[in-house]
């Protein structure tokens, strides 16, 4: 039965968890959902059968790949909280993916291992967050482990993180094997975990011989919220105790102001600190309610514009799309309004109307059927045909886009091809579902030899899409070696005029068009703009003109590599009523671009931005291997651990490096990459990278 259940919660949350791989991300959330009682049993990541990595290949794998949300229900101090976890992929090659689920995110949860400490992925991430403004709590895992340490994790946190005062409101009982609670520095007691999988909550006093470490960590934690706080400040500097209430709700105001991150300890796997985890994230991280307004862009004007939440008019973002085929099932984050069963939305990118026939509330793998959703929750939708990741759907009357729909260009590509032709078609079918899912996976085939390519934005994107395809999907494929991306860009600026006189048949054809070209670094490749002063062509030629010069670039230059970083304007377009239609006016714009391409083009190669931590000994050794790779090494700064590298360096260079890494540096550097656009090769480097990465199935 479909029942309305956002009545049933006296709010939400909606939250994402970011965290370096492996520093105990799906673990955290697994006992998130056991606590929570919507999983019966703890899900064990060691063998593989998580609620949360639920595609067969991320149980294969070990690792998050998809985001996937979950939702459950917390008992906090105001009664019951419906819980959205919004579960972030690790791995750098999925950046849209971790951008988008921290914009849907209100607050995050940031899990550090004890262990390792502050890794430069949870640091990418950390500065990602902030762009969106996403307060977050810091929760410090793998306390039992061998080697763990609360306070110098902590000292890490505070010296990296210079935009926030970090503050340890918990302490840890005992450390490695001895790891045994946590000492909660607001109400001063001892939390114990005891009972099945650590769900019966034992609250003590403080033992004797920690009671100075308390008092003083407290101390330590007062002074730091006294100097954020005039209302803590009067009590505390009066030497008088400070209430706990006050301290609760000045820290989530200062939480949310984004001035303090409070730290937390504990260990996943060993059940300890999570219950007070999902408390502080009820009683500290902002509720949907608490986010006035969100940056929307006018689909008329393209105009940033601040939209209000919480109105009348229904708008929310598709975060997530898991494709199926027969029907998709698409994440949405709601945003304002109510949505109510079988309404009509409208996709303002295609402008297409589409029908809600179900909404659904998602508790990880379970599913209940809803009849309304307001505003600031997260559901599953089916129902909406063509809509792809990133798309807003809202009311009719008052469309709004929440996101740009420019996507950073593929920098990798591999051929694909079914294994017998039998399967050809049930391939393409699963590739454009695929592509549906994930918007920076894009599908092309190859202009002369008719080869499908699949590209995207590092190996392991393409690896894990080809593994989903045979595994997951059942076809055989094979695939060729990823490839470096390139493009072509025009030696300079000029100014074209193309021209289209022919007869077919037995009637003539004529269009002339201007066209000037400018050569610059743009974000998203490649711009059309329509740069016509007067009004009399009819807007039907110029949409074909537009499309064509938009398609013409994409086709590719003088190597027939696509054509990038050229902002082209359609100055002028002549024609006649009896001889010039939209096929002319096509014509003449593909005569314009090859014309500008006779003039000259350059090659590009993508280029990566490396960061990497590693400890001081193995620096001297890990440069040395990005020199041999043409890489430009921008800074190594100290870190209390090691040493930091930023450089940028071709992607053609990097093919393998993950697995070099650990060599290098005996498995204890940290790294993540991510694309930052293309430069010019030469031709030498050029001929040497395409000799030695011909395609091979
Ligand atoms: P993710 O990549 O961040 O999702 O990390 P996982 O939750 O998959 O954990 C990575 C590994 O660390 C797994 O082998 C976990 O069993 C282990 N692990 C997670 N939390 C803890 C912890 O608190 N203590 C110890 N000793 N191991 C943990």
């Amino acid at each position: 039965m479909a029942s309305n259940a956002s009545a049933t919660y006296s709010s939400i949350r909606n939250i994402g968890i970011i965290a370096h791989i492996d520093a105990g991300k799906t673990t955290v959330t697994e006992r998130f959902l056991f606590y929570s009682g919507k999983t019966h049993r703890i899900g064990d990541i060691d063998s593989g059968n998580t609620v949360m990595d639920y595609l067969d290949e991320e149980r294969s794998r070990g690792i998050t790949i998809v985001a996937a949300a979950a939702s459950f229900e917390w008992a906090g101090r105001d009664g019951n909280t419906l819980i959205h976890l919004i579960d972030t992929p690790g791995h750098i090659d999925f950046t849209a993916e971790v951008e988008r689920s921290i914009r849907v995110s209100d607050g995050a949860v940031v899990i550090f291992s004890g262990v390792e400490g502050v890794e430069a992925q949870s640091e990418k991430v950390w500065r990602q967050s902030n762009h969106y403004g996403v307060p977050k709590i810091a929760f410090v895992n793998k306390l039992d482990r061998l080697g763990a340490s609360f306070q110098k994790t902590f000292e890490e946190i505070q010296q990296k993180f210079t935009d926030v005062t970090p503050v340890q409101i918990q302490l840890p009982v005992g450390i490695e094997s001895e790891f045994s609670g946590v000492i909660d520095l607001i109400d001063m007691n001892m939390v114990e975990f005891q009972g099945d999988e650590g769900s019966e909550i034992v609250k003590g006093d403080i033992p004797d011989d920690m009671i100075d470490e308390a008092e003083n960590a407290r101390d330590n934690m007062l002074t730091a919220f006294a100097d954020l706080s005039d209302s803590i400040a009067e009590v505390y500097l009066e030497g008088e105790d400070v209430p706990s209430d006050l301290i609760r709700g000045e820290l989530r105001r200062l939480i949310g102001t984004g001035d303090v991150c409070p730290v937390l300890c504990g260990s996943a796997k060993k059940n300890i600190g999570i219950q007070p985890l999902l408390d502080a994230i009820i009683d500290f991280l902002p509720a949907p309610e608490d986010r006035k307004e969100v940056d929307a862009i006018d689909p008329r004007s393209g105009e940033v514009v601040k939209q209000e939440t919480g109105g009348s008019n229904f708008y929310g973002l598709i975060f997530k799309i898991v494709a199926s085929g027969s029907a998709d099932l698409l994440y949405m984050r709601t945003y304002s309004g109510t949505l109510k069963l079988n309404d009509t939305l409208v996709n303002p990118r295609t402008k297409e109307k589409v029908r809600v026939k179900r909404i659904l509330r998602l508790y990880a793998k379970n599913v209940e059927a809803i009849e309304e959703v307001g505003s600031g929750d997260i559901v599953g939708l089916i129902g909406p045909q063509g809509v792809n990741t990133g798309d807003t759907l809202c009311c009719v009357n008052h469309p709004l886009l929440l996101e740009k729909i420019t996507f950073p260009e593929p920098v990798i590509s591999m051929a694909i091809e079914p294994r017998s032709s039998k399967d050809k078609d049930r391939l393409v079918g699963v590739l454009e579902l695929l592509c549906r899912e994930d918007p920076t996976l894009f599908l092309d085939t190859h202009e002369t030899t008719g080869q499908m390519l699949l590209s995207g934005m590092g190996e392991l994107h393409l690896e894990i899409n080809a593994n989903r395809i045979r595994e997951e999907f059942n076809v055989d494929a094979r695939c060729g070696k990823p490839r470096v991306a390139f493009r072509e860009t025009l030696t300079g600026p000029c100014s074209i005029t193309g021209v289209f006189d022919k007869t077919i048949g037995d009637k003539e054809f004529y269009c002339e068009v201007d066209i000037d070209f400018y050569t610059e670094r743009l974000e998203c490749g490649h711009l059309v703009e329509n740069g016509i002063k007067h009004h009399n062509i009819p807007g039907s030629w110029i949409l074909s003109a537009e499309n064509a010069l938009d398609g013409g670039l994409k086709t590719g230059g003088t190597s027939g590599y696509s054509l990038t970083y050229i902002r082209a304007v359609l100055k002028d377009l002549r024609g006649t009523p009896d001889r010039t239609n939209e096929g002319a006016a096509a014509g003449a714009v593909l005569d314009a671009v090859s014309k500008a391409i006779l003039k000259g083009t350059v090659m590009l190669e993508p280029i990566m931005k490396l960061d990497i931590t590693a400890p001081e000994e193995c620096i001297g050794e890990i440069t040395g291997y990005l020199q041999a790779r043409r890489a430009v090494i921008h800074n190594i700064s100290p870190l209390p651990s090691g040493k930091r590298l930023n450089c940028e360096v071709p992607l053609a260079e990097m093919f393998g490096f993950s697995k070099a890494l650990p060599k290098l540096s005996g498995g204890r550097a940290g790294f993540s990459m991510e694309p930052c656009g293309f430069q010019e090769v030469s031709q030498d480097e050029l001929d040497r990278m395409i000799q030695s990465s011909s395609t091979v199935f």
